[in-house]
């Protein structure tokens, strides 16, 4: 019979054979095939020779001393490291049995001896293509799966960027709290929804007493502490989620306290007094305490939806105004 004309391939094929004739002839005939083949007739060295080699293909004889092809390929099978590789075996007994074992210990064939070389090289071939198109896929899934990880920590990483850039956006940098931006947008919002609601916004404007004088005597770098520790006070003395702290500018504060009324927004300014006073933090420079105080507008509204916030605001600023001018380490309510 004549052969289809032999390719060059690079494959490796593992022959296990007691039977040097049989052995020769299976090697010979694959070699001239174009696969790179390595023979062993010895069934008890079989099993390292393919840890070693790390073969494509096993070609298997049944019938061996020591150990059968059965025994070997279960070790084979019983690797990780040779688990994946086919097993074809290759025999003399013809017996259903057999074949059915051959398959329940995990080989993929079985050729019957007598055997014709375009059967066993047909078989081999079919083996080998088999295993290269599920290299293919393992190799295809694992570059899915490693697209999928990076895309899944470039998603992340684009997440937590924009989560700090919303962060940067809407906070101010010294203080943490919400600068300007943040409470100019917050206070729109409340005041349309409570308008509509027909319910009270408080607006509280706070200013640090005499604080030029304080930089003056501590220094910059005290300052923008003593503004952190205010802040967090500040922070610290609001509770409801609806409620803001900003920081409107220099060592001014501002809180949106929605749905609140006048005597719940001037409690709230007393708080944060009594714990500025609590905390004492020495202001030997101030005219009004031995110790850092704040002048507070207070100030409440019923939105009406005609108007703006900025009513809300120049109220409070001009309560602020009037408590500093009263003497300061005070709060001065309008509304
Ligand atoms: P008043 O009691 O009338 O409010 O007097 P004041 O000195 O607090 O008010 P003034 O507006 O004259 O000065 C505010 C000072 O706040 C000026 C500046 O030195 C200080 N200041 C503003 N922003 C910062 C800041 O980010 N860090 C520091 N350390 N100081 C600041
Ligand atoms: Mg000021
Ligand atoms: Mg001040």
């Amino acid at each position: 019979m004549q052969l289809p004309e032999a390719l060059p391939k690079k494959e490796y094929v593992l022959v296990i054979d007691d039977t040097q004739p049989n052995l020769h002839l299976l090697v010979t005939m694959l070699t001239r095939r174009g696969y790179q083949v390595i023979g062993v007739s010895d069934s008890l060295k079989a099993v390292s020779t393919a840890q070693t080699e790390m073969p494509d293909l096993v070609v298997l004889d049944i019938n061996m001393p020591n150990m059968n092809g059965f025994q070997v390929c279960e070790q084979l099978k019983s690797s990780d490291l040779t688990r994946d590789i086919p097993v074809i075996f290759i025999s003399a007994r013809d017996e259903v049995l057999d074949k059915v074992q051959a398959f329940a210990v995990g080989g993929v064939d079985y050729i019957t001896k007598p055997f014709q070389i375009a059967e066993v090289l047909a078989r081999v071939e079919n083996q080998l293509t088999l295993r290269r198109l599920q290299r293919q896929l393992q190799e295809q899934n694992e570059r899915l799966k490693q697209e999928i990880n990076s895309r899944i920590i470039a998603e992340t990483l684009l997440q937590e960027a924009n989560e700090k850039l919303g962060r940067l956006v809407n906070l101010d940098g010294l203080t943490q709290l919400a600068n300007r931006r943040c409470f100019d947008e917050y206070l729109d919002q409340e005041w349309q929804r409570l308008a509509r609601e027909r319910l009270p916004l408080s607006l509280l404007m706070c200013d640090i007493d005499f604080f030029k004088n304080y930089n003056d005597t501590y220094g910059h770098v005290a300052g923008d502490d003593c503004l952190r520790k205010v802040s967090l006070l500040i922070k610290q003395s609001v509770h409801r989620p609806a409620d803001l702290v900003a920081r409107y500018g220099g060592e001014e504060f501002v809180i949106v306290l929605p749905n609140t009324d006048i005597e719940g927004s001037i409690a709230i300014a007393e708080i944060i007094r009594q714990s500025l006073q609590e905390l004492a933090i020495p202001h030997e420079d101030s005219a009004v305490s031995q110790f850092v105080t704040l002048s507070i507008g207070v100030t409440s509204f019923v939105p009406m939806t005609d108007s703006l916030p900025s009513v809300l605001l120049t109220a409070a600023d001009y309560a602020l105004y009037r408590a500093k001018e009263l003497g300061r380490n005070q709060t001065y309510q309008i509304g």
